[in-house]
C-alpha cells in the first residue's frame, strides 16, 4: 500500500480577499440612519433601496 500524501490541492490560486464594500456606511436617505451591511453594495438600506427586486423564481428581470 502507497501512502498518498495528500498535499494542499491547488485550487488554482484563487486568492479571494472577501471583498467588502466599508464599514458604518449608513442609508443614503438622509432621515435614515439604518446601517448598511458591509456586504451591501448599495447606497440604500434595504427598505430605501430603489431596486427592490421582487421575488422572482429564477427569472431575471431586465
Ligand atoms: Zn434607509
Amino acid at each position: 500500500m502507497s501512502e498518498q500524501s495528500v498535499k494542499g490541492t491547488p485550487f488554482g490560486g484563487t486568492e479571494r480577499p472577501s471583498r467588502s464594500f466599508g464599514r458604518g456606511r449608513v442609508c443614503r436617505d438622509p432621515e435614515c440612519q439604518t446601517r448598511l451591511s458591509m456586504y451591501n453594495s448599495g447606497k440604500y438600506c434595504y427598505e430605501h433601496e430603489p431596486m427592490t427586486v421582487p421575488r422572482t423564481r429564477g427569472k431575471k428581470i431586465a
